[in-house]
């Protein structure tokens, strides 16, 4: 994307997050520069006020800013941060993660196409596809995240818009084959769209190992919840499809804040070590609990523990600090009575920031493809920032009230 791409990604995070505040002078963290006016030298210098005003505001002069909401040097400097990260051309900012994926499937797959999504994807996601797309006339439809010969199979039916892939996936982080099913979408001419948010925009280059047409965050988890900020981007590598999710965005009103771009910005260069941080933690948390109990069920995509995975080994570089317990034999009243007693891990949603969080959920309830029993209850443990020993030690101590230690 520009000519600092070849430096690795620490280097690449630093060198590039710079606000340019005059010819040849930047600062090193892009400030928040808030603006609903935006003033010009001559009436000449404006945007005419037309159907496709949008568009021009992509070329010559009126490319940039033309009225704060739309578009800020600290938006910009965010923006560029971003696309150079995930390996793409351009980005589109949103409020959430949740405007960005409305702002690409509603783009992307019209009402009468169908909008083809892996079952693995978070449920927000799935609440957004059937209660807001479905019902503008969108057909959304479910596929096993793993079966590829399912997949062809619906790909190849008429009127297939986009594909709309999580991995890994949320709750149970099966991986998915992003280059075998971008390819696949590519030679049946259906857009491909990735939620790369697990990955933190470290672990994953889903441009790289794919065809993969269009990346979304949430940039609510590793990039922004550290300072309680909500955020959603969307990158591509084709001008065309960003204009139109940057259009999209403007004309209902779906901007970001420079105040929030700005400490979203701030955070980036910390972010691969954060992650790291975190990802040993998880790591250490991991083996305590295998050491203890022996025979527990953890799902994580990490082949260090867990079962070597071949398609994590070969597409990520690292694993995030996200992990799933499935505690066989405890019934659903003993663990919702056990997760009571966590002291240093918190309760709460929304993971990625400095707290370790704990939810117990039965994603088999609205899953189409059950990973497990209809029934089943998991524990769901977000690592966060403090000291790995008290994690594993409030862990250890919650999990001995309902599981027997190996013999
Ligand atoms: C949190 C999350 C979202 C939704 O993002 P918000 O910023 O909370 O709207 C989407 N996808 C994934 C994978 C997420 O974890």
């Amino acid at each position: 994307m520009n000519e600092k791409s070849s430096m690795r990604t620490a280097t690449r995070l630093v060198a590039n997050n710079t606000l340019e505040i005059a010819d040849g002078i930047s600062l090193p963290v892009p400030q928040a520069i808030q603006a609903t006016t935006v003033l010009f030298d001559s009436p000449s210098r404006m945007l005419p006020i037309a159907r496709d005003s949008l568009d021009l505001t992509s070329t010559g002069r009126h490319a940039g800013f033309y009225y704060g909401g739309v578009g800020t040097p600290t938006t910009q400097a965010l923006a560029a941060s971003l696309s150079a990260l995930e390996g793409g051309e351009s980005c589109a900012l949103f409020p959430s993660g949740q405007a960005a994926i409305h702002a690409a499937t509603a783009v992307l797959a019209q009402p009468g196409t169908a909008l083809l999504v892996s079952d693995s994807v978070t449920y927000t996601t799935r609440w957004l596809f059937d209660q807001v797309l479905a019902r503008q006339g969108v057909r959304v439809q479910y596929f096993h995240p793993l079966r590829l010969d399912v997949l062809a199979r619906m790909i190849s039916a008429p009127g297939v818009a986009a594909v709309f892939m999580e991995s890994p996936g949320s709750m149970f982080f099966e991986v998915q084959d992003v280059r075998a099913i971008s390819g696949l979408c590519r030679s049946h001419g259906v857009a491909s769209i990735l939620d790369n948010t697990w990955a933190g925009s470290v672990l994953f280059d889903g441009f790289a190992t794919g065809e993969v047409d269009v990346v979304v965050l949430s940039l609510s988890k590793y990039h922004g919840a550290p300072c309680g900020v909500s955020g959603g981007a969307i990158i591509t590598r084709e001008q065309d499809h960003h204009m139109k999710f940057r259009n999209f965005g403007a004309l209902i009103g779906a901007t970001l804040t420079s105040d929030a771009a700005s400490r979203i910005a701030a955070g980036l260069p910390n972010l691969p070590l954060r992650m790291q941080r975190m990802a040993d933690g998880a790591d250490h948390i991991l083996a305590t609990i295998l050491g203890h109990f022996g025979t527990i069920d953890i799902l994580r995509p990490c082949a260090a523990l867990c079962s070597p995975d071949s398609l994590w080994q070969r597409d990520f570089s690292g694993a995030n600090s996200l992990m799933t317990l499935r505690l066989d034999g405890v019934c659903l009243p003993s663990m919702q009575a056990a997760i009571e007693r966590f002291r240093v891990v918190r309760h709460g949603y929304g993971w990625g920031g400095d707290v370790s969080l704990v939810n117990l959920v039965q994603p088999n309830l609205w899953r189409d493809f059950p990973f497990g029993g209809r029934d089943d209850a998991y524990l769901r443990l977000y690592v966060g920032m403090e000291d790995p020993l008290d994690i594993a030690d409030d862990v250890l101590r919650v999990l001995s009230s309902v599981l027997q230690p190996r013999a």
